[in-house]
């Protein structure tokens, strides 16, 4: 960025501030960081400082899912999983994220390290959200269902969460979103789709185009685990077009590169 288009910027911000009813998403400080910046500074990591006010509403949302969660550490109503799981796994990220990620349950790894989206699919999840120029830290990552569906001894592998297991732990999940509030929802895969809205329907016909979960904007997309079993370009363009619409609705600047990936 030259130093004539960093100064707009700067000025931009500081107009939106001063006379717009919007919040802009930098602060004072953020504004001072960029005229002291070198000039290649992304316009992108100089809009998402987060400001005094938002800081403060991270605050309140963190207290109130650490409310939430201490109810999920002790709950046993499945008492099949809460003998068999390690620990729950309630979610992860930031309480005030403007994009909030849904998958369906725990595996092994996410039960042994109480940490959704950690193993193989997880990893692939991080990569998607670094192509999107999001930080793991940015978004939040939440189950359905908050312990690992259990599996009879001596057997490896995860099991799909039951219809009757979403529903017990489905409400804390919809305590989630509220308290995080968060603009846009993408939902992974076709068991996150059940737990989330009870509609069971073939992914073809689910992703790609915009559903709404409580007023809030809901995208569905394949589960990451799908894109490890079929590699296929096709695929994973189909995921990656998904994004860019994540992208847009968030108006998140998207680059040539980013269009053209995996054509
Ligand atoms: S899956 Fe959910 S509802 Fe069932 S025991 Fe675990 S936390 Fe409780």
């Amino acid at each position: 960025m030259t130093r004539r288009a960093l100064d707009l910027v700067i000025a931009a911000l500081e107009t939106i501030r001063e006379k717009s009813d919007r919040t802009p998403r930098a602060s004072r400080t953020a504004l001072a960081r960029l005229r002291n910046s070198p000039v290649s500074l992304s316009l992108q990591e100089a809009c998402t400082f987060p400001t005094e006010q938002q800081r403060e509403a991270a605050r309140n949302k963190a207290h109130l899912l650490a409310a939430i969660r201490e109810r999920v550490v002790a709950c046993t109503k499945c008492a099949h999983l809460a003998c068999s799981r390690t620990q729950t796994v309630f979610g992860v990220g930031n309480p005030d994220a403007d994009l909030m990620f849904i998958g369906e349950a725990p595996g092994a790894d996410e039960d042994q390290q109480g940490e959704p989206f950690v193993g193989r699919a997880g990893q692939l999840l991080t990569r998607i959200l670094k192509a999107m120029n999001f930080a793991r830290e940015d978004v939040y990552i939440a189950n359905i269902l908050k312990c690992r569906p259990d599996m009879p001894a001596g057997s490896f592998g995860n099991r799909p969460p039951t219809p009757t297991e979403m529903q017990t732990c489905r409400p804390y999940l919809l305590e989630q979103i509220e308290v995080i509030r968060p603009n846009v929802l993408v939902a992974l895969g076709a068991v996150a789709v059940e737990g989330l809205l009870g509609t069971r329907a073939a992914m073809r016909e689910l992703r790609g185009r915009w559903h709404t979960y409580n007023s809030i904007p809901l995208m569905i997309t394949y589960h990451p685990a799908y894109l490890l079993r079929n590699q296929a370009p096709s695929e994973k363009r189909k995921v990656w077009e998904d994004m860019l619409q994540v992208m847009e609705r968030l108006e998140r600047p998207i680059s040539e590169q980013q269009r053209n990936y995996f054509l």
